[in-house]
């Protein structure tokens, strides 16, 4: 039954990201200039490094935090009930270490969120979300299913087969993967990895591959290896050619250089953070290509629904019809994902990502009663199921529909920002909220999609860079200084310079 079309196999570790995160960390530690009082800002851009203190939360901050407190239904308990369900162990404080002795993941560093009450600093539904993200270990989803959460920002989800043991998403490093199966070992038993299925063509879905099985292992055909169409292509494609780009914009998306706490970096949305462990990629010796194809592997039976085009470009789910659960991979995790993410790539199908969950609905949505996904935790019981998975359809499709709309009437990408908000309906529950994608930037996302990155307005058709070569972008403006106690006149230096276009 299953595709018997066998790929050369190879495994390739890429320090060069890990590289190149490092040398970036060095690259942008020079602090943002800053100019002090009396001085120009082209004078304070030179590059020395001036540590900024992190400081208490304005008045405003404080304010605008307490207002969520009453507007957001925080006395609904469900989700710490189901990210704790099923518990089974974990490691204690859950620092994993490489073979040198480096850590590679730590979950002692956010201890900080044992406090309930969310700091001033913090936003208290980001705060709530945070802490919901740190229940980590080995969980029985249900009967033969188990996830391993919190060992990396995704979960790894395990099968148990008549003989052994199939792995979904093998998480993001060798060194964290490998620990989440250790875990599963030693709770319930040693078996071995009769397959490893890749649900999407994200990293922290493929990069711990190596963790868990050998490419030896995958070459021979002992394990299968399974892949959505266009898996290879697309895990490469989407992080090299503008992968320099992306990796520096990581670095700001996830604020890798903040230290951790209620000051610094809390979480990244759908989990802890990023670990910094040895990437690996073994490839695929059995690919998915179209919806309802299907897959027998040690006595497990799996439907796949192919939804490439979504949250990744090569993407399917997999419905399990003996355990009535469906692994909705990552287009169903409880927040509003990105539909394009901000360390860059290119812009994904809100209304695609929507179509898809209908279909899902359709085709398994009387049938299942476990949905389980990639990040953070499941939900339970049928009926509960279809509201989520629609309710989780209309997000996508409203900001998709209610978006282009505006474009219509004229609106630019900023502007629908600021006057695009969600209907009560869909405002109320927690799994809508923008813990990772927002609505402000997701609804430029539809504007780029479908309309580029010109506004419509002359004056921006041929604008200015923010950086006219070989200055320093902070050269472009240029403070004057008043002769009176008139405020302070800050022109663009290309009035003085000349730069004009026509
Ligand atoms: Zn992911």
């Amino acid at each position: 039954m299953a595709n018997s079309r066998r790929l050369h196999f190879m495994i390739f570790v890429a320090p060069t990201m890990l590289l190149a995160i490092g040398a970036l960390l060095l690259a942008i530690m020079p602090a943002t200039p800053v100019a002090a009082a009396g001085q120009t800002l082209a004078a304070a851009a030179t590059p020395t490094a001036v540590p900024i203190a992190p400081k208490e939360a304005t008045t405003i901050t404080v304010k605008a935090n307490e207002a969520l407190l009453t507007e957001l239904p925080f006395d609904d308990q469900q989700d710490f009930e189901d990210a704790q369900r099923g518990f089974i162990a974990t490691f204690p404080d859950l620092i994993i270490t490489d073979t040198h002795g480096a850590t590679v993941w730590n979950l002692k560093q956010y201890d900080f969120l044992t406090q309930e009450v969310a700091p001033p600093t913090v936003n208290p539904s980001l705060w709530r979300n945070a802490r919901l993200n740190m229940n980590n270990g080995l969980f029985e989803v249900t009967d033969r299913i188990y996830q391993v959460r919190g060992f990396d920002v995704a979960n790894m989800t395990i099968i148990e087969g008549d003989t052994g043991v199939i792995l979904i998403d093998p998480l993001g490093t060798a060194e964290t993967s490998k620990a989440g199966l250790d875990l599963y070992f030693q709770e319930r038993g040693e078996k071995p990895v009769i397959a490893v299925m890749y649900t999407h063509s994200h990293i922290d879905h493929y990069g711990g591959v190596g963790g868990v099985i050998t490419a030896e292992d995958a070459a021979s055909g002992k394990v299968a290896v399974l892949a959505p169409e266009g898996f290879l292509d697309a895990a490469i494609s989407e992080n090299v050619f503008a992968g320099t780009a992306m990796t520096r914009r990581t670095v700001y998306q996830y604020g890798t250089l903040l230290p951790t706490g209620e000051k610094g970096e809390v979480d990244v949305g759908l989990g802890k953070g990023y670990p910094l462990g040895e990437i690996t990629l073994i490839v695929p010796n059995d690919t998915i290509s179209v919806t309802g194809e299907t897959r027998t592997i040690d006595g497990v039976d799996m439907e796949f629904q192919m939804v490439s085009g979504t949250e990744a470009p090569s993407e399917m789910t997999i419905y399990f019809p003996q355990f009535k659960a469906l692994d909705a991979a990552e287009i169903a995790c409880p927040l509003l994902h990105n539909v394009l993410t901000l360390r860059g790539a290119q812009v994904r199908d809100a209304k695609l990502w929507a179509e898809s969950l209908d279909e899902a609905i359709v085709k398994y949505g009387d049938k299942t009663d476990v949905l389980l996904v990639q990040h953070m935790w499941p939900h339970w019981g049928q009926e509960n199921i279809v509201e989520y998975m629609a309710n989780q359809r209309d997000l996508y499709a409203y900001i998709n529909d209610q978006s282009l709309r505006l474009i219509n009437e004229g609106y630019t990408g900023p502007e629908i920002a600021e006057v695009l908000r969600l209907p009560e309906s869909l405002d109320q529950e927690w799994y809508t909220h923008g813990y990772y994608g927002t609505l402000s930037h997701d609804s430029k996302a539809i504007y780029q999609r479908y309309i580029g990155w010109y506004d419509g307005n002359p004056a921006n058709l041929n604008a200015l860079p923010r950086k006219m070569p070989p200055q320093n972008s902070s050269n472009i403006w240029a403070v004057q200084m008043p002769s009176s106690n008139a405020p302070v006149m800050i022109l663009p230096r290309a009035t003085i310079a000349g730069w004009l276009r026509s």
